[in-house]
Protein backbone atom coordinates (compact mmCIF):
# COMPACT_ATOMS: atom_id res chain seq x y z
CA UNK A 1 0.00 0.00 0.00
CA UNK A 2 1.38 3.37 -0.70
CA UNK A 3 2.14 5.92 1.97
CA UNK A 4 1.09 9.31 1.89
CA UNK A 5 4.39 10.58 1.77
CA UNK A 6 5.57 8.49 -1.04
CA UNK A 7 5.03 9.69 -4.34
CA UNK A 8 5.22 7.40 -7.71
CA UNK A 9 6.54 9.89 -10.90
CA UNK A 10 6.17 8.54 -14.15
CA UNK A 11 9.39 10.05 -16.10
CA UNK A 12 9.10 10.11 -19.84
CA UNK A 13 12.23 11.59 -20.51
CA UNK A 14 11.54 11.44 -24.82
CA UNK A 15 13.44 12.74 -27.37
CA UNK A 16 16.82 15.42 -28.26
CA UNK A 17 17.59 16.99 -25.31
CA UNK A 18 14.86 14.92 -23.29
CA UNK A 19 17.46 12.67 -21.63
CA UNK A 20 20.06 15.37 -20.95
CA UNK A 21 17.26 17.59 -18.90
CA UNK A 22 15.61 14.99 -17.49
CA UNK A 23 18.99 13.65 -15.63
CA UNK A 24 19.40 16.99 -14.55
CA UNK A 25 15.50 17.33 -13.57
CA UNK A 26 15.96 13.70 -11.74
CA UNK A 27 19.07 15.01 -9.87
CA UNK A 28 18.20 18.44 -8.42
CA UNK A 29 14.89 16.23 -6.80
CA UNK A 30 16.59 14.12 -5.05
CA UNK A 31 18.63 16.94 -3.61
CA UNK A 32 15.73 18.57 -2.90
CA UNK A 33 14.01 16.24 -1.32
CA UNK A 34 17.12 14.78 0.70
CA UNK A 35 16.94 18.51 1.57
CA UNK A 36 13.69 19.02 3.65
CA UNK A 37 13.30 15.49 4.29
CA UNK A 38 9.38 14.15 4.67
CA UNK A 39 8.69 12.35 1.50
CA UNK A 40 10.05 10.13 -0.85
CA UNK A 41 9.95 9.89 -4.69
CA UNK A 42 10.35 6.03 -6.75
CA UNK A 43 10.32 7.18 -10.69
CA UNK A 44 9.28 4.70 -13.15
CA UNK A 45 11.48 5.79 -16.38
CA UNK A 46 8.79 4.58 -19.43
CA UNK A 47 10.06 5.09 -23.11
CA UNK A 48 8.49 6.98 -25.59
CA UNK A 49 8.70 9.61 -28.42
CA UNK A 50 9.06 9.84 -31.65
CA UNK A 51 12.48 7.87 -31.98
CA UNK A 52 10.50 5.62 -30.41
CA UNK A 53 7.57 5.29 -32.82
CA UNK A 54 10.45 5.53 -35.84
CA UNK A 55 11.52 2.07 -34.33
CA UNK A 56 8.52 0.15 -33.03
CA UNK A 57 5.49 2.07 -35.12
CA UNK A 58 4.13 3.04 -31.78
CA UNK A 59 5.27 6.53 -29.94
CA UNK A 60 3.89 5.40 -26.48
CA UNK A 61 2.29 2.25 -26.00
CA UNK A 62 -1.17 1.29 -24.53
CA UNK A 63 0.62 -0.19 -21.48
CA UNK A 64 2.69 2.59 -21.05
CA UNK A 65 0.17 5.55 -21.20
CA UNK A 66 -1.90 3.56 -18.70
CA UNK A 67 1.70 3.27 -16.00
CA UNK A 68 1.61 6.80 -16.67
CA UNK A 69 -1.84 7.65 -15.26
CA UNK A 70 -1.02 5.22 -12.62
CA UNK A 71 1.77 7.40 -11.29
CA UNK A 72 0.98 10.16 -8.77
CA UNK A 73 2.78 12.67 -11.24
CA UNK A 74 3.99 12.59 -14.87
CA UNK A 75 7.54 14.41 -15.42
CA UNK A 76 8.08 14.77 -19.04
CA UNK A 77 10.84 15.69 -21.46
CA UNK A 78 10.43 16.54 -24.76
CA UNK A 79 9.03 14.63 -27.62
CA UNK A 80 9.20 15.09 -31.43
CA UNK A 81 11.59 15.15 -34.34
CA UNK A 82 10.93 17.19 -37.23
CA UNK A 83 11.66 14.35 -39.73
CA UNK A 84 9.56 11.36 -37.89
CA UNK A 85 6.11 12.04 -39.74
CA UNK A 86 2.79 10.22 -39.80
CA UNK A 87 1.63 9.76 -43.50
CA UNK A 88 -0.29 13.17 -43.09
CA UNK A 89 2.56 15.47 -42.53
CA UNK A 90 1.68 15.51 -38.23
CA UNK A 91 3.97 14.77 -35.75
CA UNK A 92 3.98 11.87 -33.37
CA UNK A 93 2.85 13.76 -29.76
CA UNK A 94 2.37 11.84 -27.30
CA UNK A 95 2.24 14.30 -24.76
CA UNK A 96 -1.17 15.56 -26.27
CA UNK A 97 -2.59 12.27 -25.98
CA UNK A 98 -1.57 12.40 -22.74
CA UNK A 99 -3.47 15.85 -22.11
CA UNK A 100 -6.29 15.13 -23.69
CA UNK A 101 -6.40 11.48 -22.60
CA UNK A 102 -6.00 12.31 -18.85
CA UNK A 103 -8.03 15.42 -19.68
CA UNK A 104 -4.75 18.16 -18.58
CA UNK A 105 -7.26 20.72 -19.11
CA UNK A 106 -5.33 23.59 -17.58
CA UNK A 107 -1.81 24.13 -18.87
CA UNK A 108 0.04 26.36 -16.58
CA UNK A 109 3.13 28.85 -17.77
CA UNK A 110 4.71 30.74 -15.19
CA UNK A 111 6.76 33.50 -16.58
CA UNK A 112 8.96 35.63 -14.06
CA UNK A 113 11.67 37.77 -14.34
CA UNK A 114 14.76 36.09 -12.28
CA UNK A 115 17.83 38.56 -11.44
CA UNK A 116 20.65 37.35 -13.98
CA UNK A 117 18.66 35.62 -16.63
CA UNK A 118 18.63 38.52 -19.79
CA UNK A 119 15.29 40.65 -20.20
CA UNK A 120 13.81 40.93 -23.76
CA UNK A 121 12.45 44.36 -22.37
CA UNK A 122 15.06 47.30 -22.00
CA UNK A 123 12.31 49.23 -19.19
CA UNK A 124 13.32 48.88 -15.90
CA UNK A 125 10.09 47.15 -15.01
CA UNK A 126 10.48 43.85 -16.75
CA UNK A 127 12.34 42.83 -13.87
CA UNK A 128 8.55 42.74 -11.84
CA UNK A 129 7.87 40.27 -14.58
CA UNK A 130 5.66 37.69 -12.79
CA UNK A 131 2.45 36.22 -14.79
CA UNK A 132 1.17 32.69 -15.43
CA UNK A 133 -0.55 32.27 -18.46
CA UNK A 134 -2.94 29.45 -18.48
CA UNK A 135 -3.62 27.76 -21.67
CA UNK A 136 -6.38 25.83 -22.19
CA UNK A 137 -5.41 22.51 -23.34
CA UNK A 138 -7.72 19.86 -24.43
CA UNK A 139 -9.69 21.47 -26.59
CA UNK A 140 -10.20 24.81 -28.41
CA UNK A 141 -8.85 24.63 -32.04
CA UNK A 142 -6.90 21.91 -30.57
CA UNK A 143 -9.69 19.37 -30.66
CA UNK A 144 -9.49 19.36 -34.37
CA UNK A 145 -6.40 17.75 -34.20
CA UNK A 146 -6.55 14.32 -36.01
CA UNK A 147 -9.84 15.72 -37.60
CA UNK A 148 -8.97 18.51 -39.91
CA UNK A 149 -10.00 17.79 -43.61
CA UNK A 150 -8.68 19.09 -46.70
CA UNK A 151 -11.15 18.88 -49.53
CA UNK A 152 -9.96 18.54 -52.88
CA UNK A 153 -6.77 20.07 -52.87
CA UNK A 154 -8.58 23.65 -52.54
CA UNK A 155 -10.02 24.22 -48.71
CA UNK A 156 -8.92 23.34 -45.82
CA UNK A 157 -11.08 22.97 -42.40
CA UNK A 158 -10.28 22.84 -38.78
CA UNK A 159 -12.92 23.48 -35.96
CA UNK A 160 -12.63 25.11 -32.66
CA UNK A 161 -14.24 23.88 -30.21
CA UNK A 162 -15.01 25.36 -26.23
CA UNK A 163 -16.69 23.70 -23.66
CA UNK A 164 -19.06 24.44 -20.96
CA UNK A 165 -18.08 21.84 -18.73
CA UNK A 166 -13.93 22.42 -19.43
CA UNK A 167 -14.42 25.95 -18.96
CA UNK A 168 -16.16 26.18 -15.67
CA UNK A 169 -13.55 23.83 -14.40
CA UNK A 170 -10.60 26.15 -16.13
CA UNK A 171 -11.77 29.31 -14.97
CA UNK A 172 -12.09 27.80 -11.37
CA UNK A 173 -8.35 26.62 -11.85
CA UNK A 174 -7.35 30.46 -12.77
CA UNK A 175 -8.87 31.89 -10.37
CA UNK A 176 -7.76 29.17 -7.35
CA UNK A 177 -4.44 30.09 -8.55
CA UNK A 178 -4.91 34.07 -8.39
CA UNK A 179 -5.94 33.39 -4.86
CA UNK A 180 -2.70 31.67 -4.03
CA UNK A 181 -0.54 33.95 -5.94
CA UNK A 182 -1.97 36.99 -3.90
CA UNK A 183 -1.21 34.75 -0.48
CA UNK A 184 2.53 35.72 -1.86
CA UNK A 185 2.10 39.49 -2.63
CA UNK A 186 0.67 39.34 -6.44
CA UNK A 187 -2.38 41.26 -7.33
CA UNK A 188 -4.80 38.69 -7.20
CA UNK A 189 -6.74 38.97 -10.76
CA UNK A 190 -7.55 36.95 -13.38
CA UNK A 191 -7.95 38.30 -17.34
CA UNK A 192 -9.94 36.69 -20.13
CA UNK A 193 -7.89 36.32 -22.97
CA UNK A 194 -10.16 36.07 -26.01
CA UNK A 195 -11.58 37.12 -29.65
CA UNK A 196 -15.49 37.59 -28.59
CA UNK A 197 -15.75 40.41 -30.77
CA UNK A 198 -16.29 38.19 -33.59
CA UNK A 199 -16.06 34.47 -32.71
CA UNK A 200 -19.43 33.05 -31.16
CA UNK A 201 -17.20 30.71 -29.82
CA UNK A 202 -15.33 32.89 -27.64
CA UNK A 203 -18.48 35.25 -27.22
CA UNK A 204 -19.42 31.81 -25.31
CA UNK A 205 -15.59 31.18 -23.52
CA UNK A 206 -16.34 35.02 -22.15
CA UNK A 207 -19.35 34.53 -20.85
CA UNK A 208 -18.47 31.60 -18.67
CA UNK A 209 -15.92 33.68 -17.33
CA UNK A 210 -18.26 36.08 -15.82
CA UNK A 211 -20.49 33.44 -14.23
CA UNK A 212 -17.78 31.98 -12.61
CA UNK A 213 -15.80 35.01 -11.86
CA UNK A 214 -19.18 35.88 -9.99
CA UNK A 215 -18.34 33.29 -7.48
CA UNK A 216 -14.45 34.73 -6.61
CA UNK A 217 -15.77 37.99 -5.40
CA UNK A 218 -12.61 38.80 -3.83
CA UNK A 219 -10.09 38.34 -7.21
CA UNK A 220 -10.47 40.85 -9.77
CA UNK A 221 -11.44 39.92 -13.40
CA UNK A 222 -10.95 41.69 -16.47
CA UNK A 223 -10.70 40.99 -20.47
CA UNK A 224 -8.11 41.73 -23.47
CA UNK A 225 -8.64 40.60 -26.71
CA UNK A 226 -5.75 38.09 -27.46
CA UNK A 227 -4.46 40.73 -30.24
CA UNK A 228 -4.60 43.14 -27.39
CA UNK A 229 -2.70 41.28 -25.36
CA UNK A 230 -0.19 40.37 -28.00
CA UNK A 231 0.67 44.31 -28.15
CA UNK A 232 0.58 44.54 -24.27
CA UNK A 233 2.43 41.52 -23.14
CA UNK A 234 5.41 43.06 -25.31
CA UNK A 235 4.33 46.92 -24.19
CA UNK A 236 3.54 46.55 -20.56
CA UNK A 237 4.09 42.00 -19.21
CA UNK A 238 5.01 43.49 -15.63
CA UNK A 239 0.92 44.43 -15.25
CA UNK A 240 -0.55 41.16 -15.54
CA UNK A 241 -1.24 38.66 -13.05
CA UNK A 242 -2.88 35.21 -14.20
CA UNK A 243 -4.60 35.17 -17.79
CA UNK A 244 -6.53 32.52 -19.04
CA UNK A 245 -7.24 31.33 -22.90
CA UNK A 246 -8.48 28.81 -25.64
CA UNK A 247 -5.49 26.52 -26.23
CA UNK A 248 -4.20 27.80 -29.95
CA UNK A 249 -3.98 31.28 -28.59
CA UNK A 250 -2.21 30.14 -25.20
CA UNK A 251 0.01 28.05 -27.53
CA UNK A 252 1.34 31.52 -28.98
CA UNK A 253 1.27 33.68 -26.68
CA UNK A 254 3.10 31.37 -23.89
CA UNK A 255 6.24 31.14 -26.35
CA UNK A 256 5.97 35.13 -26.93
CA UNK A 257 5.80 35.85 -22.97
CA UNK A 258 8.65 33.55 -22.28
CA UNK A 259 10.55 35.23 -24.69
CA UNK A 260 10.46 38.39 -22.57
CA UNK A 261 12.80 36.51 -19.32
CA UNK A 262 14.90 34.38 -20.97
CA UNK A 263 13.35 31.93 -23.65
CA UNK A 264 12.34 28.61 -23.90
CA UNK A 265 15.31 27.65 -21.78
CA UNK A 266 13.51 28.86 -18.97
CA UNK A 267 9.78 28.00 -19.79
CA UNK A 268 8.75 25.68 -17.15
CA UNK A 269 4.88 24.39 -17.40
CA UNK A 270 2.09 22.16 -15.72
CA UNK A 271 -1.07 20.44 -17.25
CA UNK A 272 -3.45 20.00 -14.59
CA UNK A 273 -6.86 18.16 -14.73
CA UNK A 274 -8.81 16.83 -11.94
CA UNK A 275 -7.29 13.64 -11.08
CA UNK A 276 -3.05 14.13 -12.96
CA UNK A 277 -0.74 16.08 -13.70
CA UNK A 278 2.11 16.10 -16.37
CA UNK A 279 5.03 18.57 -15.62
CA UNK A 280 7.07 19.16 -18.49
CA UNK A 281 9.87 22.18 -20.03
CA UNK A 282 7.23 24.58 -22.82
CA UNK A 283 9.96 23.49 -25.39
CA UNK A 284 10.64 20.86 -27.78
CA UNK A 285 13.28 18.25 -28.49
CA UNK A 286 15.77 20.72 -29.95
CA UNK A 287 17.45 18.59 -31.98
CA UNK A 288 20.12 20.89 -32.99
CA UNK A 289 21.77 20.81 -30.16
CA UNK A 290 21.31 17.28 -28.88
CA UNK A 291 23.53 15.36 -27.59
CA UNK A 292 25.72 18.25 -27.02
CA UNK A 293 25.53 18.89 -23.36
CA UNK A 294 24.04 22.68 -23.89
CA UNK A 295 20.73 22.26 -23.07
CA UNK A 296 19.62 24.83 -20.59
CA UNK A 297 18.44 22.30 -17.66
CA UNK A 298 16.43 25.01 -15.73
CA UNK A 299 12.56 25.22 -17.37
CA UNK A 300 12.95 20.88 -16.86
CA UNK A 301 14.69 22.00 -13.61
CA UNK A 302 11.40 24.91 -12.58
CA UNK A 303 8.98 21.75 -13.92
CA UNK A 304 9.98 19.62 -11.44
CA UNK A 305 9.58 22.59 -8.76
CA UNK A 306 6.24 22.97 -10.02
CA UNK A 307 5.68 18.93 -9.77
CA UNK A 308 6.71 19.28 -6.02
CA UNK A 309 4.33 22.13 -5.27
CA UNK A 310 1.50 20.46 -6.94
CA UNK A 311 1.76 17.25 -5.08
CA UNK A 312 2.63 19.04 -1.98
CA UNK A 313 -0.88 20.79 -2.48
CA UNK A 314 -3.06 17.85 -3.45
CA UNK A 315 -1.33 15.38 -0.41
CA UNK A 316 -1.27 18.35 2.01
CA UNK A 317 2.44 17.26 1.94
CA UNK A 318 4.16 19.81 3.40
CA UNK A 319 8.05 18.81 2.87
CA UNK A 320 7.11 18.55 -0.79
CA UNK A 321 6.19 22.48 -1.02
CA UNK A 322 9.06 23.25 0.98
CA UNK A 323 11.20 21.26 -1.34
CA UNK A 324 10.02 23.31 -4.46
CA UNK A 325 10.69 26.34 -3.15
CA UNK A 326 14.15 25.51 -1.97
CA UNK A 327 14.51 24.00 -5.85
CA UNK A 328 13.13 27.77 -7.03
CA UNK A 329 15.11 29.38 -4.52
CA UNK A 330 18.46 27.38 -5.59
CA UNK A 331 17.21 28.46 -9.59
CA UNK A 332 16.98 31.99 -8.91
CA UNK A 333 20.77 32.06 -6.76
CA UNK A 334 22.34 30.11 -9.06
CA UNK A 335 21.78 32.58 -11.83
CA UNK A 336 21.59 35.63 -9.54
CA UNK A 337 25.24 34.41 -8.90
CA UNK A 338 26.00 34.68 -12.43
CA UNK A 339 28.95 31.95 -12.61
CA UNK A 340 25.98 29.44 -14.32
CA UNK A 341 24.23 31.30 -17.31
CA UNK A 342 23.69 28.43 -20.00
CA UNK A 343 23.96 29.52 -23.23
CA UNK A 344 20.77 30.20 -24.20
CA UNK A 345 20.77 32.84 -21.43
CA UNK A 346 23.99 34.75 -23.25
CA UNK A 347 26.35 32.72 -20.90
CA UNK A 348 28.96 30.06 -21.44
CA UNK A 349 27.58 27.13 -18.84
CA UNK A 350 26.90 23.78 -20.03
CA UNK A 351 24.01 21.66 -19.33
CA UNK A 352 26.61 20.02 -16.30
CA UNK A 353 27.03 23.31 -14.57
CA UNK A 354 24.26 24.78 -14.56
CA UNK A 355 22.87 21.55 -12.78
CA UNK A 356 26.04 21.65 -10.21
CA UNK A 357 25.06 25.48 -9.75
CA UNK A 358 21.31 24.56 -8.70
CA UNK A 359 22.97 21.31 -6.36
CA UNK A 360 25.06 23.23 -4.83
CA UNK A 361 22.31 25.83 -3.33
CA UNK A 362 20.74 22.90 -2.35
CA UNK A 363 23.58 21.36 -0.74
P1 LIG B 1 12.32 23.58 -29.82
O1 LIG B 1 11.72 24.19 -28.60
O2 LIG B 1 12.77 22.18 -29.70
O3 LIG B 1 13.57 24.46 -30.29
C1 LIG B 1 13.45 25.82 -30.69
C2 LIG B 1 14.79 26.53 -30.46
O4 LIG B 1 14.98 26.68 -29.04
C3 LIG B 1 15.98 25.73 -30.97
O5 LIG B 1 16.95 26.62 -31.45
C4 LIG B 1 16.51 25.03 -29.72
O6 LIG B 1 17.89 24.75 -29.76
C5 LIG B 1 16.17 26.05 -28.62
N1 LIG B 1 15.94 25.40 -27.35
C6 LIG B 1 14.81 24.72 -26.98
N2 LIG B 1 14.96 24.24 -25.73
C7 LIG B 1 16.17 24.63 -25.31
C8 LIG B 1 16.90 24.44 -24.11
N3 LIG B 1 16.39 23.75 -23.06
N4 LIG B 1 18.12 24.96 -24.00
C9 LIG B 1 18.67 25.67 -25.02
N5 LIG B 1 18.04 25.90 -26.19
C10 LIG B 1 16.80 25.37 -26.32
O7 LIG B 1 11.23 23.73 -30.98
P2 LIG B 1 11.25 23.16 -32.47
O8 LIG B 1 12.62 23.20 -33.02
O9 LIG B 1 10.15 23.87 -33.13
O10 LIG B 1 10.79 21.64 -32.32
C11 LIG B 1 11.69 20.53 -32.26
C12 LIG B 1 10.87 19.27 -32.02
O11 LIG B 1 10.25 19.33 -30.73
C13 LIG B 1 9.73 19.09 -33.02
O12 LIG B 1 9.66 17.74 -33.35
C14 LIG B 1 8.50 19.55 -32.27
O13 LIG B 1 7.31 18.94 -32.70
C15 LIG B 1 8.85 19.10 -30.86
N6 LIG B 1 8.15 19.84 -29.80
C16 LIG B 1 7.83 19.12 -28.69
C17 LIG B 1 7.27 19.76 -27.62
C18 LIG B 1 6.96 18.96 -26.39
O14 LIG B 1 7.50 17.89 -26.21
N7 LIG B 1 6.12 19.45 -25.51
C19 LIG B 1 7.03 21.13 -27.66
C20 LIG B 1 7.40 21.85 -28.80
C21 LIG B 1 7.98 21.18 -29.88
Amino acid sequence: MQREDEFHIAVLAGDGIGEEIMAAGIAVLEAARSRTGGFSLAFDHLPGGAGLYRDTGEALSAQNYRRAGEADAILFGAMGLPDVRYADGTEPAPQLDLRFGYELYAGVRPVRAYPGAPLALADARAADIDLVIIRESTEGLFASRGKGIVEDDALARDTMVITRSVCERLFDFAFDLARRRRQRGRPGRVTCVDKSNVFASMAFFRKIFDERAARFPDIAADHHYVDATALDLVRKPWEFDVLVMENMYGDILSDLAAALVGGMGMAASADIGDAHGLFQPAHGSAPDIAGKGVANPLAMILSAAMMLEWLGHRHDARACRDAAVAIEDAVAGALAGGGALPRDLGGSADTAAVTRAVLDRLA
